[in-house]
């Protein structure tokens, strides 16, 4: 059936809402008729839900009992282009419709009527009596001409208390007015001068600039080191895409959404951009939501969610750091931003660059196959050089039990104090120590909800399970045996090891990083900002240190553990090992002193650990694309995860080998079924978690099988699924 763009009053529309219905219920469109695509609010029951006209109704009920849509809401129709977005994401994702435009309605208060803040600007009276004050005021907004302010801008600007702008209305030389809160955002200015390229940044910048002039769509890895300059790149893709007057979006993992991030971007294109992340406002989320809609937000910067908001004329999108396993969303809609990025931009006939000094193995495929185009920059700006690599076998080194610095990279860090540089050391632990044990009777405290081990946070004062987030306080008694003051740490947290660096460097500065121990994601990067600008001599960080920040001071990274992430049994065990090493390392010596990073590990003959210390970047992609095409995992196989839910294990087990035993529309696309087994987590807040594992060639599409399939097994009680494809992280 075809739509009509138009629904006069009294027609029968579908409206799609954010409750959770399995379709979208007919209304009578409202008295002055209704667009498709408008946001209305409905009756559901007795309540007003919020919801969006999808097309034309089904009529299969007695139009006399059908109710009226309440009211259009004072924004853009959402456009045909991000209704069919959504409906191939849920469909690719499969979820459910109204969860996928939850997450495109993320701003309160939609439907709100536009809410006014008091302005001021030059009235037409003069004052009765002058004073300095009242002069500068007056000669201020002059220099403005017609623009406004609010009472605290035009306090501050003009170096005057408010009371003096208040005596200035009265006399009516400043007039009082009211206007919209949700202002547009200032312009910005493609036209700038950009920073002047290298012959390698401006091969590539001039690429990615042509396709978005062509105005079609296209995928550019665009990989290079850290430092490379693959932010000025894109920066120039933006610049073409505003120019050529559409809509650009960048997507960064929250935590490298920084302030010095944002000022750069202001300085590039005059103003700033707009800022969408988890520590916005709800009045500023509603502010770029509408001027989105409205196309009075040209740019866009922000974390995987930007994914989905409703851009008018949406030219670019660039993901950095393509390959951060937070663009995965693990929770609620099970999506990847990366992939939803190239679905969206293909739809519009957008282009999208994916940045990476270290991309996924996914990436990189694409781009071998040639459905990607891949540009390479391949030295770092100006006269930093990449940094030596180094391991120190731990074999050979000599190191009492509660230690985790060796003597070489002790030295090492000493040589960095001495010259006045910095030094990092990296540990993927969070907490102080990964164990806790009673050596009286060797009780290990585990997790009263999951089966996790409690990890100790001595800065929080007490223990806390990363599963879940379960906390208790410190046992001084054994929970097993108990034996008092028995408990024990065992092995390093980065606190822990903090207590070391105090005590092996007592003359340095040292500093702990890790996101526990901040109350927001923005202390967390003010507390980055000022570490890098030299805030700390030695810095003692977990994974996030590794995402994006520049410290320019910093000269050695020392690695504590570079075996961690190879013991896994996930099948990105080695590639995230070796993306995760590179990129510390590649936080070393940014500016103009080289760096060194040195890597502690018991195995330095692992492939793994030989390709990082080579730098031979292909070389492990070639091998790692072999391994997984022979095993025809992912990107050489389809995978997807199914896991069942439920407070009774028993139950759950039941559920699961009923999906196990009927697998039909699964074998008549190929796939394979592996399981049930209890998932990798297999209990997280007191709920039994079983997975199931679906596994096909790379040409099969396994929604419509695994939909099929699952839709096979009622699911009673409290038992709850969930359907993950293309899992990232294997529980
Ligand atoms: P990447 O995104 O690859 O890590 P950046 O774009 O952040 O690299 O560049 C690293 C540093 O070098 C930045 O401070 C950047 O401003 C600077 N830089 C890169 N290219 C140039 C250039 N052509 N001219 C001047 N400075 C540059
Ligand atoms: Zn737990």
């Amino acid at each position: 059936m075809i739509n009509p763009s138009f629904f006069d009053e009294g027609a029968l529309v579908a409206v799609l809402t954010t409750q959770p219905l399995d379709r979208a219920l007919d209304y009578k469109a409202p008295e002055g008729g209704c667009h498709l695509g408008a946001f209305v609010e409905v009756p559901l029951g007795p309540r007003k839900v919020l919801g969006v006209v999808w097309g034309a109704g089904k009529g299969d009920y007695d139009y006399a009992k059908v109710r009226s849509v309440l009211r259009v809401l004072d924004v853009a129709p959402m456009r045909t282009e991000m209704r069919s977005f959504l409906e191939k994401a849920a469909a690719y994702t499969l979820t459910p419709m109204p969860a996928m435009l939850r997450l495109a309605t993320r701003a309160p208060g939609l439907g709100d009527p536009p809410s006014m803040r008091k302005v001021y600007r030059r009235g037409p009276d003069e004052p009765d009596r002058m004073t300095d004050a009242r002069r500068r005021v007056l000669e201020f907004l002059a220099e403005y001409g017609d623009l406004s302010f609010t009472l605290k801008e035009l306090a501050e600007l003009s170096g005057v208390t408010s009371s003096v702008i208040k005596g200035l209305v009265k006399q009516g030389a400043v007039a009082e007015e009211d206007s919209p809160r949700d202002l547009p955002f200032a312009p910005l200015d493609p036209n700038l001068p950009s920073k002047e390229l290298t012959k390698d940044q401006d091969r590539a910048a001039t690429h990615v600039a042509e396709a978005v002039r062509a105005g079609r769509y296209g995928t550019t890895l665009l990989r290079g080191v850290t430092g490379s300059g693959k932010t000025e790149v894109y920066l120039e893709a933006v610049a073409a895409c505003l120019s050529a007057g559409r809509q650009a979006l960048v997507l960064l993992p929250e935590i490298a959404l920084t302030a010095e991030f944002l000022k750069r971007v202001e300085v590039r294109f005059g103003a700033r951009p707009a800022e969408w992340h988890s520590g916005a406002t709800m009045t500023e989320r509603r502010r770029i939501w509408r001027m989105i809609g409205q196309g009075q937000a040209q740019l866009v910067i922000g974390a995987r969610s930007a994914l989905f908001l409703p851009y008018q004329n949406l030219g670019l999108i660039v993901v950095d750091e393509e390959h951060d396993t937070s663009y995965k969303q693990e929770d609620g809609v099970l999506y990847n931003a990366r992939d939803m990025a190239v679905l969206r931009a293909s739809l519009l006939g957008a282009q999208v660059v994916l940045s990476s000094a270290t991309p996924s193995l996914e990436s990189w495929a694409n781009a071998e196959s040639g459905k990607y185009t891949r540009l390479d920059l391949e030295a770092r700006f100006g006269p930093a050089v990449l940094p030596t690599m180094k391991t120190i076998d731990m074999r050979a080194e000599t190191l009492p039990s509660d230690r985790w610095v060796s003597d070489t990279l002790k030295r090492a860090v000493d040589q960095r104090l001495e010259s006045g540089e910095q030094a990092m050391l990296f540990l993927n632990r969070r907490g102080y120590a990964p164990l806790t044990l009673c050596r009286a009777c060797g009780h290990q405290v585990g997790c009263d909800q999951c089966d996790a081990r409690m990890v100790e946070h001595r800065f929080l004062k007490r223990l806390m399970c990363h599963q879940c987030g379960e906390t208790k306080p410190m046992p001084t008694v054994c929970p097993s045996c108990g034996a008092e003051d028995r408990m024990a740490p065992v092995g390093p947290g980065v606190e822990r090891l903090g207590e070391e660096a105090v005590k092996l460097f007592p003359d340095a500065r040292v500093a702990v990083l890790s996101s526990d121990m901040y109350g927001s994601a923005r202390a967390l990067k003010a507390e980055i900002e000022e570490i890098a600008a030299g805030g700390a001599d030695v810095v003692i960080g977990t994974q996030l240190v590794a995402k994006g920040h520049n410290f320019p001071n910093l000269t050695l990274v020392g690695v504590i553990d570079a075996d961690l992430g190879l013991q896994g049994s996930d099948l990105r065990a080695a590639e995230r090992t070796f993306q995760l090493m590179r990129q510390v390392a590649g936080r070393a010596g940014r500016a103009e002193k080289p760096g060194t990073a040195m890597l502690q590990t018991f195995q330095p003959e692992h492939p793994v650990i030989r390709a990082i210390l080579a730098g031979d970047e292909e070389g492990f992609w070639r091998a790692e694309a072999a391994e997984r095409e022979a095993a025809g995992v992912p990107p050489y196989g389809r995978m997807a995860g199914i896991i069942l839910s439920g407070p009774d294990a028993a139950q759950v087990f039941d559920a699961a080998n009923a999906l196990a035993r009927n697998v039909a529309p699964l074998a008549r696309v190929g796939a394979q079924v592996f399981g049930p087994a209890p998932a990798p987590i297999a209990r997280i807040r007191g709920r039994h978690r079983v997975r199931l594992l679906v596994k096909a060639g790379k040409g099969v599409t396994l929604q419509g099988a695994i939909a099929q399939w699952v839709s096979q097994l009622r699911l009673k009680g409290d038992i709850r699924l969930a359907v993950d494809i293309d899992p990232q992280s294997f529980y």
